[in-house]
Formats: C-alpha cells, sequence, structure tokens
C-alpha cells in the first residue's frame, strides 16, 4: 500500500462571499503530491496547476500567500482533467495523507462540482496535523510551517506552493512514521456512512470511535442503541455508566464509564451535519483518571444549576 500526501492551494469569490457560487466556494488551483511506498520511502511526486474555471481572479488573501498570479494559473489544465490525471496516478491501493481536514472536504467539493466524486462514504486517512499535535503538545494543531522548524527539517523551498507543502508534509510524515503510526489513522467525514451495517467502529490503541449512519431528526439520535452504548475502548464489553449521557452543548454528550479492568473512560458524542445535511454522531471513547470524572461531575451539576436558573426566570 502506498501513502499519498496531498496538498491543496484553492482560491475564493474576489468580490466577497455574497457574490460567490454556493456549489463551489473555494476553487482548487493547485494539486501537489508525494507518494511513499509501505516502507515510507518517496518514490514518486504529482504536480499540476488548475485553470481556473469559477474565479478567474484571485481573491486578495490567496494573492498575499500564493508565489504566483492569475497569468501562471492561465497555464494550467481544467480541474476535472488534473484530477482525473491525480487519481490515476494515486493508483487502486493507497492511503490519503494531508495536514489538517481542509484538504479532503475542498477536493471532494470540487469533485461534486463536476459530477466526478466516486467517494461515497467515510475512509480512512492519516490526518499528519493532528498525528504531530499529539507527540508535540507544546505546539498543539500548528501551521506546517512550525512543526518543519521543530523537527529541523531543512527549510529550502517557499511554503504555499502544493507540490512543496506536500513534500514539507511527507518529510515530517516520515519523521512521525516512527511512531505507532498504523494506529493513528482518521475517518473522512464527508460523507456519513449509509445505513447501519456501514456505521463504523474502530479500536485504536488509546481510544475507541464510533460514526452512525445519517439521521433526519435530532430526537432520534440519542435513541439509538449503538450511540448511546458504551464500551470499553479496550476489551470492547458494555460497561457500567457512571455519569449518565448529558448535554454539554446543543451537538455534544458526554457520559463516564468504568470497567472493572481498565478503569474510568470518558464518552464524548459529537453530532455533525454531512455534506448531504443529514446529522450523523461521532463517538470517542477515552481513558480518564479519577479527578477527570471529579472535573465531569462538578462540570454537569454547574449546567444543571444553569439550566434550573434560566428556567426561573421564565
Ligand atoms: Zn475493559
Amino acid at each position: 500500500m502506498n501513502y499519498i500526501i496531498f496538498d491543496l492551494e484553492w482560491n475564493q469569490c474576489p468580490r466577497g462571499p455574497e457574490f460567490e457560487n454556493p456549489r463551489i466556494p473555494f476553487e482548487i488551483i493547485e494539486i501537489g503530491a508525494v507518494k511513499l511506498n509501505d516502507s515510507f520511502e518517496i518514490v514518486d511526486e504529482f504536480s499540476s496547476i488548475v485553470k481556473p474555471r469559477i474565479y478567474k481572479y484571485l481573491h486578495n488573501h490567496v494573492r498575499q500567500m500564493l508565489n504566483y498570479d492569475e497569468t501562471y494559473l492561465r497555464t494550467g489544465r481544467p480541474f476535472d482533467m488534473v484530477c482525473r490525471d491525480f487519481m490515476k496516478w494515486c493508483g487502486a491501493d493507497y492511503v490519503f495523507g494531508t495536514w489538517g481536514t481542509g484538504d479532503l472536504v475542498q477536493l471532494q467539493k470540487n469533485m461534486d462540482y463536476y459530477y466526478m466524486n466516486k467517494f461515497s462514504e467515510p475512509f480512512k486517512y492519516y490526518n499528519i496535523q493532528s498525528i504531530f499535535a499529539e507527540y508535540y503538545e507544546d505546539l498543539g494543531s500548528c501551521k506546517l510551517e512550525k512543526a518543519v522548524a521543530a523537527l529541523n527539517l531543512p527549510i529550502e523551498e517557499e511554503f504555499h506552493t502544493a507540490i512543496n507543502d506536500a513534500r514539507y508534509t511527507a518529510l515530517v510524515f516520515q519523521k512521525l512514521s516512527k511512531k505507532h503510526l498504523n494506529d493513528q489513522y482518521s475517518y473522512d467525514c464527508y460523507h456519513e456512512p449509509k445505513d447501519k451495517e456501514s456505521e463504523i467502529h474502530a479500536f485504536h490503541r488509546t481510544y475507541s470511535e464510533h460514526i452512525s449512519r445519517g439521521f433526519e431528526q435530532r430526537a432520534e439520535i440519542m435513541e439509538d442503541k449503538d450511540i448511546n452504548s458504551f464500551r470499553c475502548y479496550k476489551c470492547k464489553r458494555k460497561i457500567s455508566k457512571k455519569i449518565k449521557w448529558f448535554s454539554y452543548n446543543p451537538s455534544s454528550f458526554v457520559s463516564v464509564g468504568h470497567c472493572w479492568y481498565h478503569g474510568y473512560q470518558k464518552g464524548v458524542i459529537k453530532i455533525k451535519t454531512s455534506n448531504s445535511g443529514k446529522l450523523f454522531t461521532i463517538k470517542k471513547i477515552t481513558p480518564i483518571t479519577k479527578s477527570e470524572v471529579e472535573d465531569i461531575r462538578t462540570r454537569q451539576a454547574e449546567l444543571r444549576e444553569k439550566r434550573r436558573e434560566k428556567r426561573k426566570k421564565h
């Protein structure tokens, strides 16, 4: 299996959001990618400029960041051609890696615009920004430039061309490959799981996750047994809830469970809206300490008190 580490540059409506095309608020103008084999060796590169069709002039913010302008973009090829070449170049057996979550969203949004999106369900990929953040807690979810500097990687080319950023991201990925990388994949959720059978139940080394199918009604969500169940992230046994699901805010719920063998665990359910407009959930279960349990209990009591006061006022 190969790793495809890619980066995109995109433009937006230069006249402001009120004039944008809502089907494609961000138009891709460059695709850059690096292919690594399963030993994390760089084996190939892909780089192509896209001739814009929707927004022919650059937005000011984009212009300031890029190292090229419209004249250069006019030498590119249309998106559908470039994207078809790119997908062909990726091959049959690969997994994507990107810096953050944005590139996979924009790639699919642009593919949708040209009715060429072949992805229809969540798929595994590596969010290299979040993997880096886990090992370099002091830097957190930082910019690619900071990560490259922190790892003492040589900076020879400018940032903010797709191919250069893809190269830097690939180098960061190579460095991180010495860690437990196999376990650190994420799921792209541009499309939610289509039905119950395709829902995702993933058990990682340090947490477990469940991604639900889509729902039309908010009220149905917390009634679903797979969503409201609490299983140990490690032994997968159903465990007792020490604190039942309660809402932190309208789109997230928290609960605490206890496994006789693997201790206290926190469950977090986030309600998200998919690209099709349906509601789906991502549940994560992670181990926590006894004092974190107390913090959650305190938070729950505070929220209850707040709601009680609110009700009194009405
Ligand atoms: Zn357990």
